[in-house]
């Protein structure tokens, strides 16, 4: 049985854990902050499992790893002591009429990342339509069904896998800063503690150790009305802001989000909170007397290719980079982990999702690891 250090409890930290202590290894999990709250940008997200969103703004690989991941999370939800809110309704994507060239612009987007392939994945709709997906939005008269994305509660996701981990004999130290970590040994301020594999899960928290590593600020604001109701997540195309509403439990709505290049953690910039409270007035009035119950910001792990990546040595394993895709690409960069921690061969999944991987440890042609102690393979 393998015994490995995990360092960083946010979405990756966590689920990676998870899978290894259903895999049977010994598994210690470090986090700086409060693993109940968790300060990571696991808990700032809107948790959307979006491929044809994100694909639009990204590349192919990130299409071909977040729909490995739609087909995951179900599995792994069940998987979970107390399955958590996955909803699989798709989502919309609109414009004002006199915005709708930029629906037309998306939808050529996505013909351009995927062509003809992606044609069973989205329709458009006309108003009648839409109203009966959404009575709230039937003053939209044209919009884009994305019918294969999801969204999921990850505050519950977060709360349920710490439980789980915990209920596995997992070993949680929070409030407990990694001060340094290399293959093998963890170090914090207290101790040095020694592993068979450390996997350096801390997202921004890996600056020190990742060079081209950036935050990339995100600011959310949450709202709550029982004015309206969504089914499912919307995009809303305007010219001067894009933003994202996505329905949450308990009548609230995460709205979002902002990005921009900085690491500044501080609170929501009242530009910021102008632009998507506008937004979200724009998309329906309905939204003016919604209460604001929450702002939050967070920064997103980032690699300057905006890919997620893994660096490996013997005893280490480094995974960071999911950038704003952390929910759409965590199982598939979950799956390639385990196969590295573990030393399988690529399992039906990871080789799905890695088509395209040629440098990868377990499908190099020999099979052989590779020499240099400090292999570093992006996951496309
Ligand atoms: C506003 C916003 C909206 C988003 N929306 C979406 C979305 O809709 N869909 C989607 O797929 N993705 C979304 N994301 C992206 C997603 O949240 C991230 O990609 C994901 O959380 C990255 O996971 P991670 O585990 O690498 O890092 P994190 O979740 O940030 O976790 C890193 C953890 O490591 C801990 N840590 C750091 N340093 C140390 C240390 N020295 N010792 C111990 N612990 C340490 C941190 O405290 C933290 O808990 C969004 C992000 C933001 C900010």
């Amino acid at each position: 049985m393998k015994n490995i250090g995990v360092v960083g409890g946010g979405l990756l930290g966590r689920l990676t854990s998870w899978r290894l202590l259903q895999a049977g290894c010994d598994v210690t999990l470090f986090e700086a902050g409060s693993l109940s709250v968790c300060p990571g940008a696991a808990r700032t997200a809107a948790a959307m499992i979006s491929p044809l969103s994100e694909v639009v703004d990204s590349e192919r690989l990130i299409y071909d790893m977040g729909m490995a991941g739609l087909a995951l999370w179900p599995a792994w939800n069940r998987q979970l002591q107390r399955p958590i809110s996955y909803s699989e309704r798709g989502s919309l994507v609109l414009a004002h009429t006199q915005d709708a060239s930029q629906l037309t612009q998306f939808a050529a987007k996505l013909q351009h990342h995927l062509g003809d392939q992606c044609g069973s994945d989205y329709e458009w709709l006309e108003q009648s339509q839409i109203a009966r997906l959404e009575s709230d939005l039937s003053h939209f008269h044209r919009a884009l069904y994305l019918r294969t994305e999801a969204h999921l509660d990850n505050h519950a996701l977060l709360d349920q896998l710490l439980a789980d981990i915990q209920a596995l004999g997992g070993r949680t130290l929070e409030h407990t800063p990694v001060q340094s970590l290399q293959a093998h040994r963890v170090d914090t301020q207290h101790q040095s503690l020694s592993f068979d594999e450390v996997i350096d899960c801390r997202g921004v928290g890996a600056k020190p150790d990742i060079k081209d590593l950036r935050g990339v600020r995100g600011e959310v604001l949450w709202v709550q009305t029982p004015e309206l109701e969504l089914q499912r997540p919307v995009r809303f195309m305007h010219p001067r802001y894009k933003l994202y509403v996505v329905p949450k439990p308990n009548q609230q709505f995460i709205i979002g989000a902002t990005e921009i290049e900085s690491e500044d953690r501080s609170p929501i910039s009242l530009r910021s909170h102008l632009e998507l409270s506008s937004a979200l007035y724009a998309l329906n009035p309905a939204f003016a007397e919604a209460r604001v119950v929450m702002t939050d910001v967070n920064l997103r792990p980032s690699l300057m290719d905006n890919r997620p990546r893994l660096e490996r040595q013997p005893g280490l394993v480094r995974a960071n980079g999911l950038y704003r895709h952390g929910y759409l690409l965590a199982p598939a960069v979950v799956e390639c982990i385990l196969a590295e921690v573990l030393e399988l061969e690529a399992s039906v999944f990871t080789s799905h999702i890695t088509r395209g991987i040629s440098t990868s440890l377990k499908r190099s042609p020999s099979n052989q690891k590779p020499s240099p102690s400090n292999r570093e393979h992006s996951l496309c």
